[in-house]
């Protein structure tokens, strides 16, 4: 029998998701129901924030963002170069530029100490992202915000569940955003939600979701009848359907679960790997973290091979890993767009060449997690100098 790869990353349904989903699709209302509201009022008290918005993506909800906080031509948005390439691409759509700051060596994020040697006049704002589910130093960039009145927006794909000094992911920034898909920490299929505790967002981030149309009175100049709305600003559709958000209250039920499993799966690798030439993920003191990802970093010094034959060994073994992430900077588009060139942030460069994603999901098996430890353990040690 060939051994199935076991993937990077993974969602985890079982029958009470699956229920709730055929619930939905014998209701009335398979989109603009009421189980999207119920979603959002379950996530925003989970998280901690006044309000959350659901839409149809983690882009679009990165979008609606930039959409909200008025982000447009010309203006500057700070962010990392070492993440997905939508965190950029969601204000590149408003016209505006990246400036790109290269990470920090140890936790993979936004280098907080080089932030304020690239705002100008044009900054506008900052997109942080908290990779691998590890929350970025907040009390050192919100001071920077509140100093050059910057807006906040934070890319929390991988970190629902997580905290900084305590405060949830979710209630910390202007605006965050989160991905359901399937290999994030909860998911809707496809899907994203926006929290803030700001009414002003709310109410444009509710109405950029839907074409720009309100129907609620107090932003109305008139009302004709029941019929009657106010297209107010220029819109999209980024709903997320009642299917999916049925799917996302489900989830969300299990989310502790979910974390404990990822967090001690963390633990079991990282034990497993201590006298490996790797570089395993950690927290810092105010750090708790929902682990989204395992990324190692590969000592390349102290190995005979590089991170590309190191991953087709492991894949050829149907450890389904992954490269977390091509720094955005050297993606075709932004090199010719924005004049970007290899060099220009050294140290994503070189955690990009050293990075592989182990596989990391709730419903691993203990089997799996072993299969995992073994492999990798024996691929790294054949390789060792
Ligand atoms: C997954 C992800 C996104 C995009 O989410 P989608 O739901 O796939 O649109 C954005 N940013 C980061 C950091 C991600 O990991």
């Amino acid at each position: 029998m060939v051994r199935p790869t076991i993937p990077y990353g993974r969602q985890s349904i079982d029958s009470s998701d699956i229920n709730s989903i055929i619930k939905v699709l014998k209701s009335n209302w398979l989109t603009q129901g009421s189980k999207v509201g119920e979603f959002e009022k379950d996530f925003a008290k989970f998280v901690g924030a006044k309000y959350a918005v659901g839409v149809s993506s983690g882009i679009s909800a990165l979008v609606s963002a930039c959409f909200a906080a008025g982000i447009g031509k010309g203006d500057e948005v700070i962010t990392t170069p070492y993440t997905f390439c939508a965190t950029a691409n969601s204000f590149v759509w408003f016209g505006a530029n990246p400036v790109f700051v290269d990470i920090e060596a140890n936790t993979l994020n936004i280098d907080v100490s080089k932030i304020e040697a690239v705002i100008t006049k044009k900054t506008k704002a900052i997109i942080t992202v908290d990779f691998a589910g590890l929350p970025c130093n907040y009390s050192e960039i919100l001071k920077i915000a509140k100093k050059y009145n910057l807006i906040v927006i934070e890319d929390a794909a991988h970190a629902l569940g997580s905290k900084f000094d305590e405060k949830m992911v979710g209630n910390i920034c202007d605006m965050t955003c989160f991905s359901f898909h399937p290999v994030k920490i909860i998911t809707t299929g496809e899907g994203g939600m926006i929290t803030c505790n700001d009414e002003k967002y709310f109410g444009k981030l509710m109405r950029f979701r839907n074409h720009g149309i309100s129907k609620d009175k107090r932003d109305l100049s008139k009302y004709d009848g029941d019929w009657y709305y106010e297209m107010l600003d220029l819109g999209l559709n980024f709903r997320l359907t009642d299917i999916q958000a049925a799917l996302g209250v489900s989830q969300l039920k299990k989310i502790s679960v979910f974390i404990d499993r990822r967090r001690e799966i963390v633990e079991i690798y990282n034990n497993a790997f201590l006298n490996l030439p790797v570089k395993t993920p950690s927290e810092g003191k105010k750090d708790f973290a929902a682990w989204h990802l395992y990324p190692v970093r590969l000592e390349l010094n102290r190995l005979k091979a590089d991170r590309k034959k190191i991953f087709d060994e492991l894949r050829k073994k149907r450890l389904g890993v992954q490269v977390h992430y091509i720094p955005v900077h050297l993606q075709p588009f932004y090199m010719k767009t924005f004049g970007l060139a290899e060099g220009d942030f050294p140290v994503a460069e070189k955690a990009y060449a050293a990075e592989i994603s182990l596989p990391l999901f709730p419903s691993m098996t203990n089997v799996e997690i072993e299969y995992v430890v073994k492999i990798f353990k024996d691929v790294i040690n054949r390789f060792r100098k």
